[in-house]
């Protein structure tokens, strides 16, 4: 089988774009590979973050991969800090990284205005944490958003050129694939249509979490923003934040873009949002109480963890060894 691997930050609440645009395929895919999902610990701490939040949080994410479908048969769900290979192998992979390559990443720039004048050498160093994640792993396909399609060609670039350097006869590290949905690979924040859904937003109210109440779910949907017209549809250019709910309301409800299109045309807001509410709120619950049996159990909790780090541990240090020979490393004896 074919090798799959994702992860997710523990930087806070899943939401809906962490959902439709990673998890959701991880699920419906999973029969067709070899999985590792991992909650990745250590890329949580390129920002500034709370050392009494971070284990919880990654308790969480891995308790929410459960209860969104993931099967521990098909995948190895783990702690990324728990294999030492993963910060390891970014070492050796920093070292043969142009520097000039890290400065172009959207996302660090983006990120590191947030930042201010403090930006960390660490958020620099982002994706090349996350290119050691993935061919790690030797990876097939990677299942992830579309904002990290620019991380996915730099992985390429970082594996392709360490073949060329330290592996010319027979390639060490396999170049992955991304995996990008159509649908809900970009789902954008609520309260402004043209910037993504994010768990390091400041305002709470810009997205949908997995786990909020039904009633904080009615409330963000009636308060987020809007526009003027009549009448909704998929096309209109101009209305990001029709686009972004329409296509919400589809992923939400089940339904065919061509039903939805039909079904909203001549729909106000005040007739679409309760719409919107109900079939979130419907498509959320069954996750909600797995994922509070999934808390309830501790004990299962740690086994699953435990068993994920094994098997994915077992590869990733195959790797690194291969990485290291390659780069000429003297062997412990
Ligand atoms: P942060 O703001 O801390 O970066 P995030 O919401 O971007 O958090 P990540 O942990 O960085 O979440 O990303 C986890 C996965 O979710 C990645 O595959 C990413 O591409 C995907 N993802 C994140 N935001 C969205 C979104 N708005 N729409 C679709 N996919 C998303
Ligand atoms: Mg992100």
């Amino acid at each position: 089988k074919k090798r799959v691997l994702s992860g997710i930050q523990p930087t806070g609440n899943l939401h809906l774009g962490n959902y439709l645009g990673s998890i959701r395929n991880w699920v419906e895919q999973q029969h067709n590979y070899e999985n590792y999902f991992c909650v990745v610990d250590l890329h949580a701490i390129t920002a500034p973050h709370d050392p009494q939040t971070l284990a919880p949080n990654s308790y969480t994410i891995a308790a929410l991969y459960l209860a969104c479908g993931i099967n521990t048969e098909d995948a190895s769900i783990f702690i990324q800090s728990h294999i030492p290979a993963h910060s390891e192998l970014a070492w050796l992979l920093n070292c043969i990284t142009p520097l000039n390559w890290l400065q172009d990443m959207i996302q660090f720039k983006e990120k590191a205005i947030k930042q201010g004048e403090n930006v960390n050498v660490g958020l620099l160093d982002y994706p090349v944490l996350m290119a050691a994640d993935i061919l790690l792993y030797q990876a097939d396909k990677v299942p992830v958003g579309e904002d990290q399609k620019q991380h996915l060609e730099l992985t390429r670039d970082i594996a392709a050129r360490f073949n060329r350097q330290f592996a010319k006869k027979q390639p060490v590290l396999k170049l992955p694939e991304a995996l990008i949905q159509a649908d809900g690979s970009r789902v954008m924040s609520l309260t402004d249509g043209t910037r993504k859904m994010s768990k390091s937003d400041p305002s709470d109210l810009s997205r949908i979490n997995l786990l909020d109440s039904p009633e904080l779910i009615q409330k963000k949907i009636k308060k987020c923003k809007t526009d003027l017209e009549l009448g909704l549809n998929f096309d209109a250019i101009d209305r990001p934040e029709c686009r972004n709910l329409l296509t919400l309301y589809m992923l939400m409800s089940g339904k065919t873009k061509a039903a939805v299109a039909t079904e909203c045309q001549d729909l106000g807001w005040g007739q679409f949002k309760p719409l919107l509410t109900e079939a979130t709120i419907e498509h959320l619950r069954p996750i909600q109480t797995k994922y509070q049996e999934a808390m309830a159990d501790k004990t299962y909790l740690e086994s699953v963890l435990s068993n994920g780090r094994d098997r994915a541990a077992t590869i990733a240090e195959r790797t690194l060894a291969d990485v290291k020979a390659a780069m000429g490393f003297s062997v412990r004896g």
